[in-house]
């Protein structure tokens, strides 16, 4: 099967992003890597390198700008974890712009309804287009990236998660229910890119905890959220890999003592130290990320 034939119809996306329906696990497309940091950076009016030189020690590097989100969801509530913690933080500087919009505000009737009967039959309700278009319409650009969480959508990973902290303005619309009317999705990709995205091989009630989850990976990742960017540099899925184990002090802790070589000094035998840690515990917990000949000669 094509895969151009799992693409939602639509005008072309803006350079650099990738323009989705669906999910398709043939499709090299969601892997696409979005305009390079440098140039957004450069657009945002700072440097793109994660840290700057400042004479005798490394230093985050100024914040490239102010990344917009804006979120669409029934209950608004689920969102007020965005106050507190790195993400609460960034908001006070200016660095994240974070909007909750309630879709019943964009509904005309008595009940506010967003519902409706599913049209074939079956189990359940479907969200109705109207609210959601008007909803779209009150926030989306031909720049903006509009992301739906679905069950049914391509698989959240963490180099997705660095492509949209590349973006300016991410648009995030939690479905309940059994979903939204498909023809909301169809024309948001007629408008600007869509991404319809999968926390994991599992259903939720909603799309509110994935969007948390996934503005939570996306906004560390934006220029200035984390104190110290470096933390970014080797953790779990940023060269491919799990991260390794990590310790800290007692040195003994009932009777378990923490690895020798941490302890040596050694920087070269403590870099080689992790680095093997990374391959066993990737081997043994999440063989699918390596390359198959790689498990092939795996001996345990
Ligand atoms: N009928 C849908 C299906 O079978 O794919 C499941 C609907 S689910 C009960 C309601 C909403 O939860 C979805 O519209 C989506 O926004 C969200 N959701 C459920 N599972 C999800 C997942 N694994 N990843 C992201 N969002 C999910």
């Amino acid at each position: 099967m094509s895969c151009g034939e799992h693409r939602a119809s639509g005008s072309s996306a803006p350079a650099g992003s990738s323009k989705l329906g669906t999910g398709c696990a043939h499709s090299p497309l969601w892997r696409t890597t979005g305009r390079a940091s440098a140039t957004l950076a450069a657009q945002r009016g700072a440097p793109s390198s994660a840290t700057v030189d400042s004479g005798c020690e490394q230093r985050p590097a100024p914040y490239a700008g102010v990344v917009r989100i804006d979120i669409v969801t029934i209950f608004p509530e689920f969102f007020g974890v965005l106050d507190i913690s790195l993400l609460g933080k960034a908001r006070e500087r200016g660095i994240l712009e974070v909007n909750v919009r309630d879709l019943r505000d964009f509904t005309h009737d008595k009940h506010r309804t967003v519902d409706d009967t599913p049209y074939g039959g079956g189990a359940g309700m479907v969200m109705r287009p109207e609210p959601w278009g008007e909803a779209l319409d009150a926030m989306v650009s031909p720049t903006s990236t509009v992301i739906f969480p679905s069950a049914a959508g391509m698989p959240f990973t963490q180099s997705l998660a660095r492509e949209f902290a590349e973006h300016d303005h991410l648009i995030f619309g939690c479905g309940r229910y059994e979903g939204i009317d498909q023809r909301v999705v169809e024309y948001a990709a007629s408008v600007t890119s869509v991404y319809e995205v999968s926390l994991g091989d599992y259903v939720l009630n909603g799309g509110e905890v994935a969007a948390m989850a996934m503005i939570e990976a996306v906004g560390r990742l934006v220029d200035g959220v984390m104190g110290n960017p470096l933390s970014a540099v080797e953790e779990s899925h940023s060269n491919g890999l799990l991260e390794y184990p990590s310790y800290t002090k007692p040195a003994e802790w009932r009777g378990r003592e923490v690895p020798a070589v941490l302890l040596s000094g050694n920087h070269a035998a403590i870099a080689e130290w992790r680095i093997t840690q990374q391959l066993a515990r990737t081997r043994r917990v999440r063989p699918d990320l390596l390359p198959p000949e790689s498990n092939a000669n795996s001996v345990s």
